[in-house]
């Protein structure tokens, strides 16, 4: 079976996020740029299907720009295959939208007769958390979302959900599209020897319109803000005064 996996090329998670001064987006200029961590959970996953013989090819996939070639390197590094960078020039946060991105996903997992795709549930810089549902929708295929557990077993697999009250665990029929919640393993570090070979392993690139997806952005941004400053806090002496401050003060009970 090949699995797919979707990479994105995002904003380091340690990185202060600055809006840029005319509130049109983030500046993302000489910002540091790592792989989504989520993605990063389902490269993992996704090594470990082949390390336990159930996937025959990892194939790791990034939509954006020339420089998410980093991100597939870091991907081949941690043990997927070979890698397919389809590039735009739109903005990865804004105009490159969850739609397209499904659309360009089901293009690549026809053309690759994947038996999965695996992805994250969310991807930090946008939050959307629609790509993986939308996909599922697109191919008709079934998804198993916000996945913390997964087992494989005769053409169909497990997966054990993180939602509201606790877990869920929903079977599955292969081809199916799985996006990773935090608790679905720990990522291996890339080892030296294996960011060497992964300078040699092939990268194919591609253009949306040669996969015949139209990406033209559907959502406009208007505008974007910096939350609201949060006001310090203050240190009550006893129960009693807290109690009258959310009475009186806060009017919440
Ligand atoms: P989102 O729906 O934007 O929160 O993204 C969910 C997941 O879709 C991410 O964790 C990635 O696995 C995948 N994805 C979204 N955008 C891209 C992209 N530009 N390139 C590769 N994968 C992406």
């Amino acid at each position: 079976m090949k699995v797919l996996v979707a990479v994105k090329r995002v904003i380091d998670y340690n990185v202060n996020v600055r809006v840029k001064s005319d509130n049109s987006g983030v500046e993302t200029a000489n910002v540091k740029m790592s792989m989504n961590p989520f993605d990063e959970i389902a490269v993992e996953e996704a090594v470990r299907l082949k390390e336990g013989g159930s996937a025959s090819e990892l194939i790791c996939v990034s939509v954006g720009g020339q420089s998410c070639q980093e991100t597939i390197r870091t991907a081949l590094a941690m043990g997927m295959d070979r890698g397919i960078l389809v590039k735009t020039e739109l903005t990865p946060d804004d105009e490159l939208q969850p739609l397209a991105v499904a659309k360009i996903l089901k293009a690549l997992a026809g053309k690759e007769d994947a038996g999965m795709v695996l992805m994250g549930k969310q991807a930090i810089d946008d939050d959307s958390n629609q790509t993986g549902q939308m996909l599922a929708a697109l191919l008709g295929w079934p998804q198993g979302t916000f996945a913390s557990k997964l087992s494989l077993e005769d053409g169909a697999i497990e997966v054990t959900r993180e939602i509201d009250g606790g877990l869920e665990t929903v079977s599955l029929d292969l081809p199916a599209v799985v996006t990773a919640d935090l608790r679905l393993n720990e990522p291996r570090y890339a080892s030296l020897p294996n960011i060497m070979k992964a300078k040699k392993k092939p990268i194919d690139t591609l253009t949306p319109d040669e996969l015949g997806v139209d990406v033209t952005p559907r959502l406009k941004t208007l505008k974007v803000e910096e939350p609201a400053k949060r006001e310090a806090g203050v240190i009550v002496a006893d129960v009693a005064e807290l109690v009258g401050k959310l009475k009186n003060e806060a009017k919440v009970i």
